[in-house]
């Protein structure tokens, strides 16, 4: 028997390096009319490097020592960002003690007990309070004004450092966001829970003009349902347990699989397995040429 157009569609999509979950997503691929893409790790390369150190003064440690504690709080977490910091630490020859009492908040950060100190490392936008802690928002305005991603170290309940992250954005970033305009006739909407300066930076690059940052998982929840609500069918493309609510609300979810977590992998609806962005658009056309076939 020859392969119904759906099935040759998902085996064809396979050799492109996505897996596509079922025929019917298949299907669903191809009416996207609107796409919103997460930053890190799906327009981004997601292996994300530690650019500065920089310790506040009264926090009583040394960059060493601020990289040990926030490496130690990072180390169980499976976040690019927390990968970063583990390798900076040991690529400074700091050793990573080990942590208690984990705990990650998705969009927020993490927090351990490390020597028996209270340390959290994460979004400055959720942590930390500029009016009492002006030295160290004068920090993070230093690092987001370069682009950076500035993740913020507390030990004890005060800010100890800012640890500024850079992140490139994949080569393929820039066609993909065309190709996915030209097939939706929108443009792509970018949903992050980065800072805004270092969202923009990367949106630019990429040629995104609508820029959702400083999101929580459930914000990039409200922005697909907005947009659904004017009647669109939203193509979601995320890689972090950040993105999976996102993932399950929209028409058609993708997660990038290469460093994408489980929760993101499990909830999607296919997964680019050969971890190139430009796939995704191809197919999408795909599917289009197997509905007209079908129909
Ligand atoms: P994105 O939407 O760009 O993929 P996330 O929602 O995963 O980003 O993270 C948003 C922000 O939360 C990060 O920019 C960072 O400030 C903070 N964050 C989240 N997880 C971690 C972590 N493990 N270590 C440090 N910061 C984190
Ligand atoms: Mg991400």
């Amino acid at each position: 028997a020859t392969m119904p157009p759906l099935l040759s569609a998902i085996a064809n999509a396979g050799r492109h390096g996505v897996l596509v979950k079922s025929a019917a997503v298949m299907e669903r691929l191809g009416q996207v009319d609107a796409a919103a893409l997460d930053k890190t790790g799906t327009l981004t390369e997601g292996t994300p490097y530690v650019t500065e150190v920089r310790v506040l003064r009264g926090s009583g440690l040394d960059d060493h020592g601020l990289l040990a504690l926030a490496s130690a709080a990072e180390h169980p977490s499976e976040h690019p960002l927390a990968r970063a910091v583990v390798d900076a630490a040991r690529a400074r020859g700091v050793g990573v003690p080990v942590a208690e009492d984990f705990t990650s908040t998705p969009g927020t950060g993490v927090a351990a007990t490390v020597r028996g100190r209270k340390v959290a490392v994460g979004s400055p936008i959720r942590m930390l309070d500029q009016t009492r802690s002006p030295d160290a928002a004068a920090l993070v305005a230093e690092l987001e004004t370069e682009g950076r991603t500035a993740v913020l170290v507390e030990v004890d309940g005060s800010p100890a450092g800012v640890i500024g992250i850079a992140d490139q954005a994949r080569p393929e970033a820039a066609a993909t966001v065309t190709a996915l305009a030209s097939l939706t006739g929108t443009s792509p909407v970018l949903i992050t829970g980065d800072n805004p300066r270092a969202a923009e930076r990367l949106a630019s690059e990429a040629g995104i003009a609508d820029v959702r940052a400083g999101l929580l998982p459930q914000d990039k929840v409200a922005v697909v349902r907005d947009l659904q609500s004017t009647g669109r069918k939203v193509l979601v493309v995320g890689d972090g347990v950040n993105d999976a609510p996102a993932l399950a609300a929209a028409h058609t979810g993708v997660a990038m699989g290469r460093a994408g977590s489980d929760l993101a992998l499990e909830t999607a609806d296919a997964v680019v397995v050969r971890d190139e962005l430009i796939t995704i658009p191809t197919v999408v056309a795909l599917s289009r040429r197997a509905r007209r076939l079908v129909v």
